[in-house]
């Protein structure tokens, strides 16, 4: 091993398998912090405002965005600026 770890360094194609664990899992029932205020609870609790493309997920406790999901003829897109973190 270097000093500076860089030996460890790899692509994220090497995070396949653990991406792809986390991903497949129900994700209503996944705990999310929001990023404004802390309030935790699971994704399914959160307040949903849905549009033709995508879904908008607003926080319960402070009315903040958390999740943005879009369905675009360019991809599917998942913005999770608003969460501090995901937890399944
Ligand atoms: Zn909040």
């Amino acid at each position: 091993m270097t000093e500076d770890g860089s030996d460890l360094v790899l692509d994220g194609n090497a995070a396949a398998g653990l991406l792809q664990e986390i991903f497949v899992a129900e994700i209503t029932n996944a705990q999310i912090q929001c990023e404004s205020c802390g309030f935790t609870g699971a994704v399914g609790s959160l307040r949903l405002y849905a549009a033709p493309m995508g879904a908008v997920l607003r926080c319960t406790h402070c009315n903040s965005i958390v999740v943005r999901a879009a369905h675009t003829p360019h991809g599917r897109w998942l913005d999770m600026t608003g969460a501090r973190h995901l937890r399944f």
